[in-house]
């Protein structure tokens, strides 16, 4: 590795102390990037690695709201717009009990690279708060969303940053959080995606990020001489991306035999198809967080608590739940059930150990910035239509989505063979995304 690679993922880590996750990716990233480093001095002179891994801003605010007991609860609201040398910041908003500094700019320094790769005009950010909204009310739920957005509005805005949801921000707290924002701004206007579709929201957003991830699982298989039809594919996840995912691969001829929660996985050999997939929505509304109840309502399928469903042999396993959900053991089983591909559906799926086990073990890993970047490709069209005061069919998101992700798909693979001569999407996602950024950012100087 470079020095000045070396040197500037050493700084990061002093600049951000204790922040793990963002260490994580950035040491994952720029670790990549040495011969396009060595191939582009400039770069060093005009310290596009320092710039590149210090957000333009970061505000950090207080959130505070009543509950149903009439206590007043105080949260801490985050927001990091990374990098707006490609366009406005976009990201989305992460409600979670475990979110800190270190997890928002984990997020945001993938998000600028996953937003390159769309090809899309979108810059990075990401932002949230350490609220769960596990096991709270509806009105709880409203009356926090109405107070971090009472702060965060005058931060955000149609060409500035454009949040959108993540783990713990669906459907319902983009209605309350647009809700707010039009009513403090006076302005009814694309300043967050993943809306309702009767007040903007975008036909096909909702199942954009799985879909996504199916189209680029697909192309990663037949790339490499298969496909996912007749597959066994196992998954993690029950949520939002975990639902697109199973739908799309089912569509497609593959056998989806699992989904995960906090609480363990579902082993349902026959297949998860049909009811069963509705099924997922009625388990993630219930608020719960747990995956148990399919296996009461779905007799031969079996609940396994406590563990995570890579110790099932499949050929395809793609993690949608939440990052380094594939350590290094869970590697070695990977590698240990014969499988030949993994696909991250989830941001940062993998620690930086794991992926090297799987590769060194001839597995082919696709990165989760590249593989799950259809949501936010959809995010961006959404922008677009609300933009133009319009509403786009449906077959036509789709079949921009298929192309962005083939396209997707495409890059990593020649940036790959360009800089590595081999196929290997992990470095190919990172210089694709990279050298986006930075030709933007020489041209316009420094800022
Ligand atoms: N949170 C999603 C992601 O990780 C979506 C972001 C967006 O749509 O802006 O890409």
């Amino acid at each position: 590795m470079s020095n000045y690679v070396q040197d500037c993922i050493a700084l990061c880590e002093k600049k951000n102390p204790g922040e793990v996750e963002f260490h994580q990716t950035v040491e994952e990233v720029l670790g990549s990037l040495a011969p396009v480093i060595e191939k582009h001095p400039e770069y060093e002179k005009v310290a596009l690695l320092e710039r590149l891994t210090e957000p333009e801003r970061g505000v950090t605010f207080r959130v505070v709201w009543v509950d149903d007991n009439g206590k007043v609860q105080v949260n801490k609201g985050y927001r990091y717009q990374f990098n707006s040398a490609i366009g406005p910041y976009k990201g989305g908003l992460r409600f979670a009990p475990n979110v800190y500094p270190g997890i928002i700019k984990f997020l945001g320094f993938e998000q600028c690279f996953k937003n390159a790769l769309t090809g899309l005009p979108i810059g990075g950010g990401k932002g949230g708060a350490d609220f769960d909204p596990n096991g709270k009310s509806d009105a709880e739920v409203m009356r926090f969303c109405q107070a971090f957005m009472t702060e965060l509005y005058r931060h955000i805005g149609p060409s500035t940053d454009v949040p959108a949801g993540d783990l713990g921000v669906g459907g319902r707290e983009i209605g309350y959080l647009f809700g707010q924002y039009k009513k403090i701004a006076n302005r009814f206007e694309g300043v967050l995606t993943g809306k309702g579709l009767s007040w903007g929201g975008l036909n096909g957003r909702t199942e954009a990020t799985g879909y996504g991830i199916v189209f680029f699982a697909n192309r990663m298989l037949e790339a490499n001489g298969t496909s996912i039809k007749g597959k066994t594919v196992a998954i993690s996840g029950f949520g939002n991306v975990a639902w697109g995912t199973v739908k799309k691969a089912t569509e497609l001829g593959g056998k989806v035999v699992t989904i995960s929660g906090p609480d363990g996985y579902i082993y349902d050999e026959a297949g998860i198809t049909g009811e069963k997939i509705d099924f997922m929505l009625e388990l993630r509304s219930s608020g719960k967080n747990i995956c148990a109840p399919y296996a009461d309502k779905f007799p031969g399928s079996k609940f396994v608590a406590g563990k995570k469903p890579w110790e099932v042999k499949a050929d395809l396993y793609i993690p949608c739940a939440t990052q380094n959900e594939i350590l290094i053991d869970d590697a070695k089983q990977i590698v240990a059930n014969g499988c030949k591909f993994v696909c991250e559906g989830s941001n940062m799926s993998s620690s930086n150990e794991a992926i090297a086990y799987l590769q060194d073990n001839g597995i082919i890993v696709g990165p989760s910035k590249a593989a799950n970047a259809g949501g936010v490709a959809c995010s961006c069209i959404e922008m677009g239509q609300n933009a133009g005061k319009t509403v786009f069919k449906p077959e036509d998101v789709y079949a921009q989505l298929y192309d962005i992700m083939i396209g997707i798909h495409d890059a990593c693979e020649a940036a790959s063979k360009e800089y590595y001569g081999t196929y290997d999407l992990v470095k190919g996602a990172n210089i694709a995304g990279f050298l986006k950024i930075a030709d933007a950012m020489m041209a316009q100087g420094i800022v």
